[in-house]
C-alpha cells in the first residue's frame, strides 16, 4: 500500500481540537509533565535552530560552539564567510547557512532592540512571526520555536515528527508543515504551557514510537483513535512527508 491514510480528511475543527486535547493527556503518563521554562537565550535559540536543519543535536551544538569561538556577533558577521562556514562545518549545508546566518545576525543588529529580541514579547504574535519569518533562513517553524521556547507566546512550532503524527492521527488533512501550522494553531487553545508539552511530548513520540519508516503501533498509546492504525492495522506505511 502506498501514500497516507486518511478516514477522516476533513474533520470538524472542534472535533480537531478535542482530538488534540486527548493526545496530549494520552502521551503525559508516557514522558511526563514539561513545564515551559526558557532552555537558553534567544538568539542561541535562533541560531542553533538554523544549524539544526538536518542536522542532528549533537552536531549542531558542536557547529554552535565553534561558531560562538570566533567571537562575539559583530566578528561573526565581519569574519569572512568562508570562515564561518568552515566553523559551522558539522551542520549540514554549512554553505548555504553561512550566509544566511550573517545576514540573519546584520537584520538583527540593525533592528530596534539591536541583539536583544524582548521587543518580541510585546509585540502581536502575527507580527512577531512576520518580523522572525522575514529574516533569511528563518522559517515559521524555527520563528514559531523562539516564540515559544524564549518567550512563552501562544504559536506551536511543526516539526517533522509533530507533522507525522498529527497527520496520522488525523488532527489535520494532509497537507505541507506550513499549512500544518496554521492549521493546528487555528484549533489549538492559546495556552502556551499546553502547546509546550504537546510540542515536546509528540516530538519524543515520533522518536520512540511513531517514526517516519515503521511506527511502533502496538504500543503506542495514540492507537485507539488513529486514522492511520485504522486503517492499515500494524502495518503502517513509511511516511512520505
Ligand atoms: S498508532 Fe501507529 S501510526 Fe498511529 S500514532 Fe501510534 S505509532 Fe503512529
Amino acid at each position: 500500500m502506498t501514500g497516507e491514510p486518511l478516514l477522516n480528511a476533513v474533520r470538524p475543527e472542534q472535533e480537531r481540537a478535542e482530538l488534540l486535547v486527548w493526545m496530549k493527556e494520552k502521551v503525559r503518563p508516557e514522558y511526563g509533565e514539561k513545564p515551559l521554562s526558557p532552555r537558553r537565550d534567544p538568539l542561541h535559540e535562533l541560531i542553533s535552530t538554523i544549524l539544526s536543519q538536518r542536522t542532528n543535536w549533537r552536531d549542531e551544538d558542536a557547529a554552535y560552539q565553534e561558531l560562538r569561538a570566533l567571537g562575539d556577533w559583530d566578528a561573526i558577521i565581519a569574519a569572512p564567510v568562508e570562515t564561518v562556514a568552515h566553523a559551522i562545518r558539522r551542520s549540514n549545508y554549512p554553505e548555504s547557512k553561512a550566509p544566511r546566518i550573517q545576514q540573519t545576525l546584520v537584520a538583527i543588529r540593525d533592528s530596534p532592540g539591536g541583539y536583544n529580541l524582548d521587543f518580541l514579547k510585546e509585540l502581536p504574535v502575527k507580527d512577531a512571526l512576520k518580523w522572525l519569518t522575514d529574516l533569511p533562513g528563518v522559517g515559521v517553524k524555527t520563528a514559531s520555536l523562539v516564540l515559544l521556547f524564549n518567550y512563552a507566546r501562544p504559536v506551536f512550532p511543526v516539526d517533522t515528527h509533530v507533522h507525522r503524527i498529527t497527520t496520522r492521527v488525523g488532527a489535520i488533512p494532509k497537507m505541507g508543515e506550513q499549512a500544518a501550522h496554521r492549521a493546528l494553531l487555528k484549533v489549538l487553545p492559546p495556552d502556551p504551557p499546553f502547546l509546550y508539552e504537546l510540542h515536546i511530548n509528540l516530538l519524543t513520540h515520533g522518536q520512540k514510537v511513531c517514526s517516519w519508516h515503521k511506527p511502533r503501533c502496538p504500543v503506542c498509546v495514540l492507537k485507539e483513535r488513529c486514522d492511520a492504525h485504522a486503517l492499515y492495522g500494524n502495518d503502517v506505511p513509511s511516511w512520505k512527508g
